[in-house]
């Protein structure tokens, strides 16, 4: 039975037994195999579907810490910036804890299954005018200033919770995977995963490690061009990111993992978003596909390396929560009048 990853992987996080847990099941996430992506590259591609967590993203891993932690130190508020998928965990989380979350997310900038979340789960949800970096520099002093814990990524419960997507990836598989593909935004989930395969590598539960690939959208690639990207922009909102508040921890991963931060184009996040929809049976929003799009660029560049290895992508969340993209990307469906004849000349069926 599901029953929460802090009961779960108790032993690999800092929570004793006087910390409150608060749980909504998180974690355990499928592992789905990906059939035409295996057959593309001659590997075998598993994807992590983390669009099957409580919120939607694999948010809630490091949310379930984050806001257990708070409530042990007696926090009676929360506040984060958010491009979205961030507020919808913390104030879900924050909500089942019975405590205030406040966000602060770019206006117009994020995606309408996300602001519903955060909406209906009572947060406090203030627009700023402004993109993520700025909401984020804003959310750092106020919490520095008063008694409101900060629940972003900079949180370092936040990586303790997440790490144990590595956990699970091992777990199934009885070892660690040959590759890891995963996409960069603010750099806390390639960090997160990154300690979590050490730390099994460590504990002497896997005996290898694999090569950590990140996947910045190229208009939002401050680690690739060596520089802070001042008004990034991509359709993949959730990577929409200038200065990732985790650059170095990232840069460090791939390094010590012989990987690489790289990025994709949106039209090839978008590609992989389609193939993924339409090929694998899964529905991510667009920063999710960066992983696959990643995948796709990498097994391009260097053909025949994936052969026969074992190549997990994160799948980071669900398209639901982009609803707009998706019909935007799709075409209009066709109407017709309500005629058995009309319907059966449509369908090519005459
Ligand atoms: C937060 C998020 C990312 C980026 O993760 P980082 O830890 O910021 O690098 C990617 N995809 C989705 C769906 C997200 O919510």
């Amino acid at each position: 039975m599901k029953k929460g990853l802090i009961e779960k992987y108790r032993k690999f996080l800092p929570v004793s037994d006087k910390t409150p847990v608060i749980t909504l099941n998180e974690g355990d996430t499928p592992l789905i195999k990906g059939k035409v992506l295996s057959e593309l590259t001659g590997g075998k591609v598993l994807l992590k579907f983390e669009g099957t967590n409580p919120t939607g993203s694999f948010k809630d891993r490091g949310m379930c810490m984050a806001i257990s932690k708070a409530l042990e130190k007696g926090a009676e508020a929360v506040m984060c910036a958010s491009t979205g998928n961030t507020s919808a965990s913390a104030a879900a989380y924050a909500a089942r804890a019975g405590i205030k979350s406040i966000v602060l997310i770019p206006e117009g900038k994020i995606a309408r299954g996300k602001l519903s979340q955060a909406l209906i789960h009572g947060a406090q949800v203030i627009a700023i005018q402004g993109n993520f970096d700025d909401a984020l520099r804003m959310v750092v002093e106020i919490t520095s200033r008063y008694p409101i814990q900060l629940v972003n990524s900079i949180n370092p419960y936040r990586i303790e919770g997440q790490k144990t997507g590595s956990f699970e990836i091992c777990d199934e598989m009885g070892k660690a995977p040959d590759y890891h593909f995963i996409p960069v935004g603010n750099a806390g989930n390639i960090t997160a995963y990154w300690k979590g395969y050490k730390e099994y590598y460590s504990a002497g539960i896997i005996s290898s490690l694999p090569r950590m690939r990140g996947y910045q959208a190229e208009g939002a690639a401050p680690i690739v061009r060596g520089k802070v990207v001042p008004n990034p922009e991509t359709v993949a909102t959730a990577i929409r990111i200038g200065n990732p508040a985790r650059w170095k921890e990232a840069e460090t991963a791939a390094r010590e993992s012989g990987g690489k931060i790289d990025m994709v184009s949106d039209q090839e996040i978008l590609s992989a978003y389609h193939l993924l929809g339409k090929e694998e049976g899964i529905f991510v929003e667009p920063a999710s596909a960066a992983s696959v799009a990643g995948l796709l660029k990498f097994n391009r560049e260097n053909p025949g390396v994936l052969k026969d290895k074992i190549i997990v992508c994160i799948l980071t969340g669900t398209g639901l929560k982009d609803p707009d993209r998706a019909v935007k990307e799709s075409p209009v469906p066709e109407s017709v009048p309500p005629t058995l004849k009309i319907l059966e000349e449509k369908l090519g069926l005459k």
